[in-house]
């Protein structure tokens, strides 16, 4: 099960060549959801005789408009970066990585999330993320290429899978929000906050990630993000009826 619920998205890609040499990565380690958002040039030939035989993982990739559109559904979400970042966003070694996508996907569908060649993931993307995963390279040369990152953590993935007995599924008593639930609950508090005067939204993007943090690591469900959002609204609406 945890394999084929593993998305692999692939941000904004400038080389139909990568997208080619992704689909072959990750036919070789038994991943199967390749989702492609906004690439710069697909379907192509390129990325046709990159893929050499893992063809039919690109004739089934998704092509999404929006970030949205390819996490929609998923209960977790982690972005590939080639960078160490600071403290905003907790993160993952690779190893560690595979085993909380491989748990969470006994659920239902996560993404690990692939940034583009020249600038990687924006800042708003890594937002989508619970968290992040650095392949610990040269500190002073850390940039991999897409694919061969790709294939670097489909392989640990495909390890841990391999290991399998030993990595019972936690099994959640209740369902997670998903990826799409939190952006809206998110959304709200940012506008909320706007509303009853707490903060100018111009310079509350480094509060509101600390937020997002906090949020994602109490993983709450759908009803408890409902109750949330309720309150939310009240004090909207009090503040609207002065
Ligand atoms: N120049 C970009 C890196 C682009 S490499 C930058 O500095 O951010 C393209 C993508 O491959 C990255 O967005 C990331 O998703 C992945 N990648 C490359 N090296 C990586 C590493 N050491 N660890 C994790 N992901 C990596």
């Amino acid at each position: 099960m945890g394999l084929r619920n593993i998305r692999i998205v692939l941000v904004g890609t400038t080389h139909p060549g990568n997208i080619g040499a992704v689909a072959r990565a990750m036919k070789n380690m038994c991943l199967q959801q390749l989702y492609l958002v906004q690439p710069k040039q697909f379907p192509c030939a390129e990325a046709t005789a990159r893929a050499s035989g893992a063809d039919d993982l690109l004739h089934d990739a998704k092509i999404c408009n929006t970030l949205d559109e390819a996490l929609d559904g998923c209960c977790l979400v982690v972005g590939a970066s080639a960078r160490l970042r600071r403290v905003e966003w907790p993160q993952f070694a690779p190893r560690e990585c595979a085993a909380q996508l491989l748990r969470e996907a006994e659920q239902g569908p996560v993404a690990l999330l692939f940034g583009r060649e020249s600038s990687g993931l924006s800042n708003a993307e890594m937002d989508r993320c619970q968290y992040l995963v650095h392949i610990p390279a040269n500190e002073e040369y850390s940039s991999l290429n897409l694919s061969m990152a790709v294939q670097v953590l489909a392989y640990e993935l495909r390890m841990t899978a391999l290991e399998g007995s030993s990595f019972p599924a936690v099994k959640h008593d209740r369902q997670v929000a998903t990826a799409d639930e939190m952006e809206g609950f998110i959304q709200h508090l940012q506008q909320t906050m706007q509303d009853i005067h707490f903060s100018d939204p111009r310079q509350s993007t480094k509060l509101l990630r600390r937020l997002r943090r906090l949020f994602n690591r109490a993983q709450p469900d759908s009803d408890e993000l409902n109750i949330l959002r309720g309150i939310l609204s009240a004090a909207q609406g009090r503040k609207s009826q002065k």
